[in-house]
């Protein structure tokens, strides 16, 4: 630990199984706003933080979740490596009060190896729901160090907690682990949690199980599943739209505002293009267009997230990802690709395999992310469905269709590199479906809205904003008459016709390679010569301007695939980069998406001319 340290009278760690509540813990700890959410493998570095008890600043550490310390996958070995080396004052060893056993194994063999320790059984509430009851001073006796019952989505517990914490800190609570031998944690943490649990109902788990029974059923699980995607891109198509619009307006009026503010000041055009044209006008399509999407999209993901579904979707995926040699897990991967595909490749983590995990790596950018989503919502609602409730009812269906055909291509190519790639023998996996829980509405919307939507959107237009001016540049700047966007254009324009598109696409879509949902705007602009950036005034004047270019319905069914498959954007390929180490793998991850889309995109143009296709 780093100079962090320095500042803090003591250092602790939280360690425990994935999905026991350690993330909230941290969270209600420290005030920080860690990940956290009802599926397991989320967290997979570890986050550090502070709090301030009776006096003392006491630095936290929350670690990757793990079931042992074998350390089977890397943030098990991170976990591992941590609890070993780092010399905490105290590991905070967070289990599930309603899962006893299981969670006590962990316990067991991080206390072998640690001297001082706080065991903190979170989850109560939910204990309480199942009818178990846990006696915490029977516990105490038996492990020989202080154990403390909590409820971190609650915020219950936490004095109690920390009080714990300093004692074993200071050394006012001197801790005697009762050790076991290695290999007999099993045995122990059941005859543990048998002298300490009482069980009186079992109404949840039951309830539980006959959900499952029909949510990851052979017959009803896909359909299930599909139909909850479906819905959740209905209700993101549906409400988008017209906050869109408002957005928009708004961005209008300030445009105009900033327009008459640089006349006042007598700046020079250059500047005012650059600024305004540039820089201004695609912020304001970037959040016009992608801030409504989000803001309903992710928090209905977080709530599923919470109420455990994620995990449930993975299972009926497995066996299809076995089939195709790939891991069960990458399904995860996929989804938080959904969000960020940044996100999604660091996700890959959680596949122990280094085979499967870079097959996971290099499919992920199969799943649209945030920056290409509006872009196919709006040409399926515009080139593929009519106006009104129904309309926008058949962009949904068509969406999860498109998405359908999305987990299709990350299964082929999974296939592909699966008979390339040799087997490491890397021991199987097991998917852990967690329980069902009622996700805390209104936290989740909000954390959600402040988490994910608005740091996604932060980092968007981090990047928008500079490749606006870079783009603005492009199509003012000339070289022997015409611009080099219009130079761009031309000599791209060849191969765009082969793969049914045209130069504008093609250049949209290499320019869009720092942040993707700078790819509208940027056609918009070539298509209009103007030499300054479109402004968002709804799915109308879009419809305008690309009928006006000869769009078809077969243009529009190419660009979705090519928006489906292209190179990832500038930070997902830095974030492989960065998880595998590996430039060649980089590079392929750019090129086997673009190979593929050039190709399917080439067939459905030949199609397109032989009349047999649109
Ligand atoms: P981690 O994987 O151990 O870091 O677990 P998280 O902190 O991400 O929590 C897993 C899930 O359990 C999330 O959906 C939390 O909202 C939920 N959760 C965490 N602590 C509690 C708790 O004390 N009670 C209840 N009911 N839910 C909790």
């Amino acid at each position: 630990m780093t100079e962090m340290t320095e500042k803090a009278d003591y250092t602790i760690a939280l360690a425990g199984n994935p999905n026991v509540g350690k993330s909230t813990l941290f969270n209600a700890l420290t005030g920080l706003k860690q990940h956290t959410g009802n599926w397991t493998g989320k967290t997979v570095e570890g986050c550090r933080g502070s709090f301030c008890h009776q006096g003392y600043r006491v630095l936290a550490e929350d670690l990757p979740g793990a079931y042992s310390l074998s350390a089977f996958s890397r943030e098990e070995a991170l976990t591992r490596q941590s609890l070993l080396e780092n010399h905490y004052d105290c590991a905070v060893l967070v289990l599930d009060a309603g899962l006893l056993q299981r969670s006590l194994c962990f316990a067991l063999e991080v206390l072998s190896v640690c001297d001082r320790a706080v065991v903190c059984l979170n989850l109560a509430d939910e204990a309480r729901r199942k009818g178990i009851t846990v006696d915490e001073k029977a516990l105490q006796e038996r492990l020989g160090v202080p154990v403390v019952q909590s409820c971190a989505l609650k915020k219950q517990g936490l004095a109690a907690l920390k009080d714990a914490v300093l004692a074993v800190c200071a050394g006012d609570f001197v801790c005697c682990p009762k050790r076991c031998l290695n290999g007999e944690e099993q045995q122990r943490a059941a005859q543990l949690a048998a002298a300490c649990t009482t069980v009186t109902r079992g109404k949840k788990q039951a309830r539980d199980r006959r959900l499952d029974r029909v949510l990851t059923s052979k017959l009803f699980g896909l359909p299930l599943m599909a139909l909850l995607t479906a819905a959740l891109f209905w209700l993101t198509a549906v409400g988008a739209n017209v906050p869109s619009q408002w957005l928009a307006a708004l961005f209008g009026v300030m445009k105009q505002n900033l327009s008459t503010f640089f006349t006042w000041c007598h700046a020079p055009k250059f500047l005012s293009g650059i600024f305004i044209d540039g820089v201004f006008t695609t912020l304001s399509w970037v959040v016009a267009v992608m801030l409504p999407p989000m803001a309903i999209f992710f928090p209905l993901f977080s709530l599923l997230e919470d109420a455990g579904l994620l995990p449930r979707i993975a299972f009926n995926l497995d066996r299809g990802f076995a089939a195709c040699g790939a891991h069960g897990k990458q399904s995860l991967c996929m989804m938080m690709g959904l969000g960020c595909n940044a996100c999604g490749v660091t996700g890959c983590r959680i596949i122990e395999s280094d085979r499967a995990r870079n097959i996971a790596v290099v499919t992920n950018n199969f799943m649209p992310c945030n920056g290409r989503l509006p872009i196919l919502i709006a040409l399926l609602t515009l080139y593929f469905t009519g106006a009104g409730v129904f309309g926008t009812l058949a962009a949904a269906l068509l969406m999860a269709a498109v998405l359908t055909g999305c987990v299709g291509l990350t299964l082929l190519c999974s296939l592909l590199l699966s008979k390339i790639w040799h087997k490491d023998g890397a021991a199987g996996f097991a998917l852990e479906l967690p329980p069902y829980r009622v996700p805390p509405l209104g936290k989740t919307l909000v954390r959600s809205f402040l988490d994910r939507t608005l740091r996604v959107l932060g980092r968007a237009a981090a990047v928008a904003a500079p490749a606006g001016a870079l783009i603005w540049l492009c199509a003012n700047v000339r070289a022997g008459g015409d611009t080099v966007l219009q130079h761009c254009v031309r000599f791209l324009e060849p191969f765009g016709q082969f793969i049914g598109l045209d130069g504008a696409v093609v250049t949209a879509l290499i320019l869009g390679f720092p942040a993707n949902e700078t790819v509208l705007p940027v056609l918009l602009m070539t298509y209009t010569g103007g030499g300054v950036m479109q402004d968002f005034s709804g799915y109308a004047e879009l419809s305008a301007i690309l009928g006006a270019h000869g769009w078809t319905a077969a243009t529009a069914a190419c660009m979705i695939v090519m928006t489906v498959c292209r190179f990832p954007c500038s930070t997902a390929c830095l974030t492989i980069k960065k998880e595998t180490g590996s430039l060649r793998l980089t590079l392929l991850s750019m090129a086997l998406p673009t190979a593929l889309g050039v190709i399917i995109c080439a067939v459905l143009s030949m199609l397109h001319k032989l009349q047999l296709f649109f």
